[in-house]
């Protein structure tokens, strides 16, 4: 696929700034980011994940010209003191946590209760068998995440989660992401979704997004002209982002040129 070839431009080449320049001048537009992989280096704690100081403070100087906005898997009280910095928007659980979105309280228990028979299996029948396989199970409310970057026997451990999945994921939406897979009701916002509420709620149609993983890719496959995405680290190959960041070493070097560009 053609987006796919395009993915394999430098967001730092001559042609990236070019197109950079476009879209953040002039100011606003909107920027939203992913923070495991992309503001944050992935570490074997996820509870270590920290954003590094000088890309909190590129994205604070942005927050001068630009609006800022998280969208992560995470669950939106557990990213903000990871950050360094307090953005415009944050969004959680892979899109679906939404604090902003007040109207949304019957749809959110909806959401969360989608995961009761799944919640109830891994406290219970299925405990021990993820317990052994060093199945770490992180409950976010609006979705369920199975880590094993720490099992002994990462094939084992996915595959322990499969199987837990195929008895009890009936009527959810899974999805892989870097040693863990996601759970989540099937009819839940997934980053896609949160980006345009973004667009929607901010009024600005120019946006930049970053993200390094699978459940970043319906962001880049929805992408519109007026656009930037990036995907950080992989094999750009692999995405439907139109320009490619080596990894999060060089995030800061990214919102620098974002900063260039917005003055
Ligand atoms: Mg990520």
């Amino acid at each position: 696929m053609n987006t796919h070839a395009a993915a394999r431009l430098a967001a730092l080449s001559p042609q990236g700034r070019q197109h950079l320049q476009a879209v953040l001048h002039p100011p606003p537009a909107l920027l939203v980011f992913d923070f495991d992989g992309t503001l944050a280096p992935i570490v074997a704690q996820p509870d270590a994940a920290r954003a590094p100081l000088a890309v909190a403070r590129a994205l604070e100087a942005l927050m001068q010209h630009h609006v800022v906005a998280i969208v992560t898997g995470r669950a939106v009280d557990d990213v903000a003191g990871r950050l360094g910095f307090v953005p415009h928007h944050v969004l959680g659980s892979h899109g679906a946590e939404d604090p902003a979105d007040v109207q949304s309280a019957e749809r959110i228990a909806h959401h969360r209760s989608a995961l009761d028979e799944l919640r109830a299996a891994c406290d219970g029948s299925w405990a021990a068998s993820l317990g052994d396989a060093g199945v770490q199970v992180e409950d976010k409310g609006l979705s369920l995440a199975f880590h094993y970057r720490l099992s002994r026997d990462r094939q084992h451990a996915l595959s322990v989660v499969r199987g837990l999945l195929a008895e009890h994921g009936g009527g959810l939406r899974t999805f892989d992401g870097k040693c863990v897979v996601n759970a989540m009701a099937d009819e839940a916002p997934d980053k896609a979704d949160a980006v345009e509420t973004l667009v929607a709620r901010t009024g600005i149609s120019r946006v930049v997004f970053a993200g390094d993983d699978v459940n970043d890719e319906p962001v880049f496959e929805r992408r519109r002209p007026g656009w930037f995405t990036v995907k950080v680290g992989g094999d750009p190959r692999q995405s439907a982002a139109e320009f490619h960041l080596g990894g999060t070493a060089e995030m800061a070097l990214f919102l620098a040129a974002c900063l260039r560009c917005s003055r």
